[in-house]
């Protein structure tokens, strides 16, 4: 086990491509990072770089107290998971399990111990004879998870390795992926593009964006309080109403809406009479009937343009200010088509022109 730090990791491809920029992240020992983000926002790039199978252009990458900034992929420690399992088709599961320590020389007693323990682990005894052909594609991903045990690394790296399941095994796959890193205490590196999987599996999550981290932290603290319009967007499902305007009087004016902002703390530096800002609530926060105190503010009647009921949500389509909007309810029974909407003034955000949140009294 060891702690892992990049800082200020640049990667530029030939011709010019900057894939990551200037990424800094550090995960403690025995901790588990989750990256995410959207198709090539570099994160896979970002995993390629610590595993060492893509080389720096520039910045530096310490697993422990080691720089292994220029050592090769096999002396780093590490064992990576991919999304493709690559299982050696012509091996059984128990060689497939031990190939990597045989390779290493590692005697066989001690071979036969790893993979047995991999394998209560995860499951896999009644298939240990079986080959990856006889196995099914949840099998397949636990014999790949029981390869990176067998070797018991400093860290292990998981590029999107639940992709090719199916979304109930894909969930019980990654509760079972949980209860492992609580099991070995192993520091884990995690990428994925899908938002549930970071917010359910990550103690820590990384948003990234066009080779930038965007915000990293704990996934509540970053569902609750988004550092900017792109982490705001990002996280959440449905996500986040975000609504462009000016800032006018103490007032948010977009189109017909009007809501009052009065209360920065602190007061955005740039704010001022004209600014552009955005405005931002989740559906989840979109509450139905008139305002009755000044702890909320009346976003004004609306006609609802689709419902969809889920059984235990339903979730309403509106527009507002000329903007696409979705709210959330709990049940299933709503009905009315035309609908008077409020909001607490805590469950707003407010974004300035290039995105920084701005936080409020109310925040
Ligand atoms: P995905 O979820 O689709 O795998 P990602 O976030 O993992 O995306 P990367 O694979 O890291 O993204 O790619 C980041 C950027 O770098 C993309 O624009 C991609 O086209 C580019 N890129 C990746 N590999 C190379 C390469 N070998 N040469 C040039 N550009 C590359």
């Amino acid at each position: 086990m060891a702690s892992t730090q990049l800082q200020n990791i640049v990667k530029r491809f030939e011709g010019g491509n900057i894939a990551v920029d200037n990424v800094s992240l550090s995960v403690e020992d025995g901790g588990l990072l989750v990256l995410v983000g959207p198709s090539g926002c570099g994160k896979s790039t970002t995993l390629r770089m610590i595993a060492g199978l893509e080389q720096v252009t520039s910045g530096r990458i310490l697993i422990g107290d080691r720089d292994v900034t220029d050592v090769g992929p096999a002396q780093r420690d590490i064992a990576m998971v991919f999304q493709n399992y690559a299982l050696y088709p012509h091996m059984t599961v128990r060689q497939n399990l031990g190939f990597g320590l045989k390779m290493r020389r590692t005697a066989s007693r001690e071979v036969r111990n790893r993979v047995d323990d991999a394998a209560e682990m995860l499951q896999l005894q009644e298939l240990l004879d079986r080959r990856p052909g006889q196995l099914s594609g949840g099998q397949r991903q636990r014999v790949a998870l029981g390869r990176a045990i067998v070797r018991k690394p400093a860290v292990f790296l998981f590029d999107e390795p639940l992709s090719n399941l199916d979304a109930r095994l894909r969930g019980q796959t990654r509760m079972e992926l949980a209860a492992l890193h609580r099991r070995l205490g192993s520091t884990m590196i995690y990428v994925t593009h899908d938002q549930t999987e970071a917010m359910t599996l990550g103690q820590i999550v990384a948003v990234m964006d066009e080779g930038v981290v965007k915000q990293i932290g704990p996934p509540l603290e970053l569902y609750e309080r988004p550092a900017n319009r792109f982490v705001a967007g990002f996280l959440g499902s449905p996500p986040m109403n975000l609504i462009d305007g000016v800032y006018s009087n103490g007032q948010f004016i977009a189109d017909d809406l009007q809501v009052p902002v009065s209360g920065f703390d602190p007061v955005p530096s740039g704010l001022m009479e004209g600014s552009r800002i955005t405005m931002g609530f989740r559906p989840e926060h979109v509450q139905i009937g008139a305002v009755t105190d000044s702890n909320s503010i009346q976003l004004g009647s609306v006609r609802t343009r689709q419902i969809e009921r889920l059984g235990s949500i339903t979730l309403f389509y509106f527009k507002i200010a000329n903007c696409s909007c979705v709210g959330q309810q709990s049940g299933n029974t709503l009905n009315e088509v035309q609908l008077s909407i409020k909001l607490e003034r805590k469950d707003v955000h407010w974004f300035d022109v290039s995105g920084h949140r701005m936080d409020s009294i109310w925040s």
